[in-house]
């Protein structure tokens, strides 16, 4: 027999995977009930990219390369079907809804980036702009090639008191610091209306949390920016980071410790549970009523990722005059505003469809305002509504609410 019996030597396509993983893969019946749910599939309609396809072609590279057929013939995988599986599992946005809704429990909002990371090892991903992003952050601390001295100048509001040590640190983001100014400007005023105490880290120190190399694969950098941002806020005193992107929440609830190599030494909370425990405890007081009609649409991170689906709506709930309504799609079961996964850099199209499709539910249901509580969902939606025909006005929860507070408003 003369077949080159090598190839087993070669990089594996499950080296990245757990075994859950590798079962979850197997576990896919393809029965489509995900199809339904999938944002990328309503807007190109493009089935080669669909949740199961992606699975199918995945569980067919494992095949023809693992066990003993490998062994016998050493069988190699189709150079242009691995780029297009590659092209397909980057133009997810990472949503989770494909996993929200299939029946035989497949995790894919934490298979997709795996199976990227694996495209990335076999240099075949990431895309376009999104390979720049490792150089672009060891050099700026940011994804967006912004000045790290003027991360916090634009937005931070004056007059607000900064401690050195506190219990309670604000980490704003680099979404929020150079693309979404109203949101952490209204992070900051309400936090500092509820007058307890806190820190940030000065801007140059405030480097990115690493979500966006995390979810391209590009994981390099992350022990090095997690061990920096951990031990910084350490120094400080900190007990409890606070942080509104719901990305960020994300990697540093399930992934920074790893990244750490321990427990972290503080907890992590998203804004708006601080919040809505100061509303309850009555530590804010909202002063104003909003006599309006508003619906909140939930980050696929933050709702999906997370499980925080109560806290904005306890918020909301609290201003008088209010009137909430829902998508049709909320909750854990919310529609991708099409910002999501680092997709946008790449697949402007499939993003911008996405974002006016929640556009449109919201002008259709007479909403007065969309309220949003992510800095991508908040740059990609307002993107979304330039030039588009149906218009609404776009309002971080934050920003909101500082504008119901009085002597929050500066
Ligand atoms: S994560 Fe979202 S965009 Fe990606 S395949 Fe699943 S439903 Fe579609
Ligand atoms: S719902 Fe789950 S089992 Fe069905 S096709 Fe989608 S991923 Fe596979």
């Amino acid at each position: 027999m003369s077949k080159d019996r090598t190839t087993h030597k070669k990089r594996s396509f499950i080296e990245e995977l757990t075994k859950q993983q590798v079962l979850e893969i197997d576990a896919c019946t393809q029965c489509g009930e995900c199809l339904r749910h999938c944002p990328v599939q309503e807007v190109s309609g493009n089935l080669s990219i669909s949740p199961p396809e992606k699975i199918r072609m995945f569980r067919e590279f494992i095949r023809a390369t693992e066990g003993l057929k490998n062994w016998l013939f050493g069988r190699d995988v189709d150079q242009k079907l691995l780029e297009d599986f590659t092209r397909a599992v980057f133009e997810c946005t990472t949503c989770g809804s494909c996993s929200q809704n299939c029946p035989v429990g497949i995790y894919t909002q934490r298979l997709w980036p795996v199976l990227r990371k694996e495209m990335v090892k076999r240099g075949l991903g990431p895309l376009g702009q999104q390979a720049e992003m490792p150089a672009v952050i060891e050099k700026t601390g940011n994804p967006y090639n912004k000045p790290p001295d003027q991360r916090f100048s634009p937005w931070f509001p004056e007059g607000v008191a900064i401690s050195e040590q506190a219990d309670i640190a604000y980490y704003a983001g680099c979404t929020g610091s150079y693309e979404a100014y109203p949101m952490v400007r209204g992070d900051v005023l309400v936090l500092s209306s509820i007058g307890s105490p806190f820190t940030t880290l000065p801007p140059e120190e405030e480097v990115c949390c690493g979500f966006p190399l995390f979810i391209t694969g590009q994981h390099d950098l992350l022990e090095k920016l997690v061990k920096r941002l951990v031990n910084a806020y350490q120094e400080r005193g900190v007990k409890t980071l606070l942080c509104s992107c719901p990305c960020c929440v994300n990697i540093m609830v399930r992934d920074w410790p790893v990244f750490y190599g321990k427990k972290l030494p503080f907890s992590i909370r998203h804004i708006t549970q601080f919040v809505s425990d100061a509303l309850k405890k009555g530590a804010l007081v909202i002063t104003s009523e909003l006599n309006q009609r508003v619906i909140y649409h939930d980050p696929c991170y933050l709702s999906r990722g997370v499980g925080i689906m109560e806290e904005p709506r306890t918020i909301l709930n609290s201003i008088p005059g209010i009137t909430l309504l829902e998508f049709d799609r909320h909750g854990l079961d919310s529609r991708c505003c099409g910002a999501g996964g680092a997709a946008r850099k790449v697949f402007q199209e499939n993003a911008m469809a996405m974002g006016r499709l929640t556009i449109d539910e919201a002008v259709s249901k007479k909403a007065d305002k969309l309220i949003l509580s992510c800095p991508a969902c908040y740059e990609k939606v307002n993107d979304a509504m330039k030039g588009h025909d149906n218009q609404i006005q776009i309002v971080d929860i934050m920003e909101l609410l500082a504008d119901l507070i009085e002597g929050c408003n500066q």
